[in-house]
């Protein structure tokens, strides 16, 4: 029977940058039950990650207490990383310990080896606050701009084609926008599996009558609401989204006025897609010439359309160059600006677009000002009271540059904040090799990680719904979380951690009002002072979040509603123009040949959320998905003499892992799926590290393996 809760608490999903409303049934401090609200982004609806994954936080591999890695125990790459076994490695510390232990030598590390001997990763997952915090003390204390997070690993492609050619790393429109669209194009995404309640809107804008384009190698099940699926050779995308232009081009299809009023560059776009007929394309792309021709028909002629788009479009060599063909599709036939249109890459985690609003990227201060300008650092001294000549002038490395760089032994001690590397990067293997060679790693967070297990101190934090704070989705909309359990043990907040670690390095954040146990007051005032260097928030104070639930940026008073769409009549660039600029393909970094004659691609599952360190922790949903498993076309299983639920094993330059075998007619042959949350079969130490060159975010979505049964 239902357990009867004595409170409810009104907060987010902690899961995906929908950002679904909800509200949690908590009994005996427990949650016991989640219900969806009438939040702007989901109207009540809930998947089953928000309605079902709530129970983790009283998991009994929570950590409760400050652990210290054993003298006597392996700090081995190649060790298990199972918290059962990892446990083993470490003492229990008090926190005076802990911190001394952690800040001391980080101290010492920077005073020896220079400011860049230091990085931090935060974390998607953490609030808007945590972020903020986070990068500051990194920039203010370590010294350097070397903070970075998972944005590196999913958007950093999308933010810079869209900071470079529009002036705004966000969405232009929010999902629900879909219900004004004649067209919805959803490329290199899928969302029924990874924004599940997005796709509810886009399944009925289609029942409603909107034209549903679908480009991606794969068919997933929104394809079944598509009026047309471009199933098209994994990595051809520029090729493909070329071919469109040119018919847009070739046939008079764009929109002149809105190229002559609104943007720069046309001439140059169009001179470089002349050479893209969808005749010449198709043996690359294997899309057939009059598909193509009618789709761009489609886009550049509905009164209004909309591309929603994933980390199919930004997981490659050429992440960069997909999102500029995205941009320039909706600048050349000015879909816009208006309701119904625009551009919107879907986020991942739950606060991924806040968290990089907030500073956490190793080039940009919040807001995006750039750490390279001076007048940008003069503000940011000031408002931090300290001198500008202490703020790094130069950009600082992102994820994948960093383990790099411990590599050369440049970087010698990282704090890492409830981010899990050694399952997200690529090349995982070298990742784990990397934080294991480190002088100092300090690890924050819920669980014994595969990334905790690998670290000199561990600090016991707080999870989702253990903490105040504010998130923002997909949308560009800000929305308040709140605490509503106890911390357990001695586990702390995040915040009065970052705080505590802060005083090694001579800042004196009590002003804040941190305290171990409570965040509320110090979330409020660290947000108060996010708002000063953030115009894109000024509207939005803490009172205003509490009482109306969420605020959509930009927004420049507290009695302005909020702007779900921008770009109405200017883009955020220095000429308040749009800017085309032009790509060309490149191929992906690692072909399949002889030896590795299969595709991975590597992606999420509905039930577990990124490297499943919550999810798999969840009762319901570890019941659902309990084991790891490769998606295959029938066919493909046929070859290599598997049945589903059989056994197999991948194999790439870089390393392989066992996983069992599941038919998915929706694959294409040549190719196999496996999602990144099993640490058992960890396919990140699969994937090739290639980096785009222009966002540095690597080739997550193509790399060659092979397969073998059992
Ligand atoms: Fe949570 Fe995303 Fe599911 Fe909404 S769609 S309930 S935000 S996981």
């Amino acid at each position: 029977a239902a357990e009867v809760p004595d409170k409810r608490v009104d907060s987010v999903c902690p899961f995906c940058g929908v950002g679904c409303a909800l509200t949690w049934q908590v009994r005996d401090d427990r949650i016991v039950a989640v219900e969806g609200r009438d939040g702007p982004a989901n109207r009540g609806r809930l998947c089953v990650k928000g309605r079902y994954g709530f129970d983790y936080p009283r998991h009994p591999q929570r950590l409760t207490v400050p652990l210290i890695r054993r003298d006597d125990a392996p700090k081995d790459a190649d060790a298990s990383t199972d918290p059962a076994v990892a446990r083993q490695w470490f003492r229990e510390a008090t926190w005076e310990e802990a911190m001394a232990r952690a800040g001391g030598t980080l101290r010492r590390l920077r005073d020896a080896r220079g400011p860049r001997a230091l990085a931090g990763f935060g974390s998607a997952k953490g609030s808007n606050e945590e972020a903020y915090l986070f990068q500051k003390l990194v920039r203010a204390g370590f010294g350097s701009n070397n903070v970075d997070h998972c944005t590196r690993l999913c958007h950093a492609s999308s933010v810079a084609a869209l900071l470079e050619g529009i002036g705004s790393g966000a969405v232009s429109n929010p999902v629900t926008d879909v219900a004004q669209a004649d067209v919805i194009v959803v490329i290199g995404a899928n969302p029924v599996v990874n924004h599940p309640v997005a796709a509810t809107w886009i399944k009925n804008a289609a029942r409603r009558g909107a034209k549903l384009v679908i480009i991606d190698p794969r068919r997933s099940e929104l394809a079944r609401h598509a009026t047309h699926h471009l199933a098209f050779r994994p990595g051809s995308d520029v090729a493909l989204l070329n071919a469109m232009m040119h018919v847009i081009v070739d046939e008079g299809l764009v929109n002149a006025p809105f190229i002559a009023d609104r943007t720069s560059g046309y001439e140059a776009l169009a001179a470089k897609v002349r050479a893209f007929s969808p005749e010449a394309m198709a043996p690359v792309t294997g899309i057939d010439a009059e598909t193509v021709r009618t789709v761009a028909r489609l886009y550049a002629i509905s009164p209004a359309a909309m591309i929603l788009w994933g980390m199919g479009v930004s997981q490659h060599v050429h992440g960069t160059d997909n999102a500029r063909c995205l941009i320039s599709l909706a600048l050349m036939t000015g879909q816009i600006g208006r309701p119904g249109t625009g551009l919107h890459p879907l986020r991942g985690q739950n606060n991924v677009q806040g968290a990089s609003d907030a500073g956490l990227i190793p080039m940009m201060f919040p807001d995006y000002h750039r750490v390279d300008d001076a007048a940008a650092r003069a503000q940011v001294a000031q408002a931090w009271g300290m001198p500008v000549e202490r703020l790094d002038a130069q950009p600082g490395l992102t994820v994948v540059e960093i383990l790099a760089a411990i590599d050369r032994e440049e970087i010698r001690g990282m704090f890492i904040m409830g981010e899990n590397p050694a399952m997200s990067d690529p090349d995982a293997q070298h990742a784990r090799h990397a934080l294991a060679r480190l002088e100092m790693l300090v690890v924050q967070d819920i669980f014994l990680t595969e990334t905790a297990a690998l670290a000199d101190v561990v600090l016991p934090a707080s999870a989702f719904a253990e903490k105040d704070g504010t998130f923002t989705n997909t949308d560009r909309l800000v929305q308040r979380g709140r605490r509503a359990l106890s911390l357990p043990g001695q586990a702390r907040q995040d915040l009065w951690c970052i705080v505590e670690l802060a005083r090694w390095f001579d800042l004196d954040w009590s002003s804040y009002g941190a305290t171990p146990l409570d965040c509320e007051a110090a979330a409020a005032a660290v947000f108060d002072e996010m708002r000063t260097l953030m115009p894109s928030i000024v509207g939005a104070s803490w009172a205003r979040l509490d009482r109306e639930g969420g605020v959509t940026y930009p927004v420049a008073r507290e009695d302005e509603p909020g702007h779900p769409i921008v770009f109405v009549d200017r883009f955020p660039t220095a000429d308040g123009r749009g800017r085309f600029v032009p790509a060309d393909v490149l191929p992906p970094d690692e072909q399949p040949d002889d030896a590795y004659p299969l595709v991975l691609i590597t992606g999420r599952q509905l039930e577990h959320w990124h490297t499943g360190s919550m999810t798999r922790r969840a009762a319901v949903l570890d019941a659902l998905e309990p084991e790891p498993v490769a998606l295959l076309h029938p066919a493909e299983l046929a070859r290599h003499g598997l049945l589903p639920g059989g056994l197999l094993t991948l194999q790439s330059r870089r390393g392989e892992v066992s996983l069992y075998a599941r038919a998915d007619e929706g694959m294409p042959t040549g190719t196999v799926f496996v999602a990144f949350c099993w640490y058992e079969a960890a396919v990140n130490r699969l994937t090739n590290p290639a980096l785009d060159p222009v966002a540095r975010i690597p080739e997550l979505k193509y790399c060659a393996v092979r397969l073998r049964a059992g």
